[in-house]
């Protein structure tokens, strides 16, 4: 059975981003996979600080969410919150024009 079948949205990464998006696309009435693979590292952080958050500028059914460094146990339900709102095609909470992945290009 393809995961298509089974979810409308699969979620790689079960750290707390990926939880908190599982939580919220979960209460909006999705189905939901949560993909892990045990994975160790260092903190991912950007040139600016801000982290990736959005659609993939490439594959429009892709969104991004990384790159928290030292804040994501406190920013991280919030930005699980924001890309369900965007997986669903909701408004989001706040313009994330400035996390956009395309401004480095
Ligand atoms: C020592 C320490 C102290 C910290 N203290 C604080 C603090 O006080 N306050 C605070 O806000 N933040 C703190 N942080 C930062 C916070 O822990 C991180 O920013 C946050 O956990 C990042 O969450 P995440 O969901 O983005 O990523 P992660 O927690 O890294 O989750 C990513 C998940 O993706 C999985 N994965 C990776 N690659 C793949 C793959 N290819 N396929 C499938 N799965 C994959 C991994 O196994 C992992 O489970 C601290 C971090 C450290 C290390």
């Amino acid at each position: 059975m393809s995961l298509s079948n089974t979810a409308d949205t699969a979620i790689v990464g079960a750290g707390i981003v990926g939880v908190a998006c599982a939580l919220h696309l979960q209460r909006m009435g999705q189905r939901v996979t949560l993909i892990d693979r045990e994975w160790l590292g260092h903190c991912p952080r950007l040139t600016d600080s801000l982290p990736i958050l959005g659609r993939c500028p490439l594959h429009k059914n892709v969104f991004f969410a990384y790159g928290h460094q030292h804040i994501g146990l406190t920013a991280g339900p919030k930005s699980g919150r924001l890309i369900a709102q965007l997986v669903s095609g909701s408004r989001t909470d706040v313009d994330l024009t400035a996390h956009g992945a395309d401004r480095f290009a």
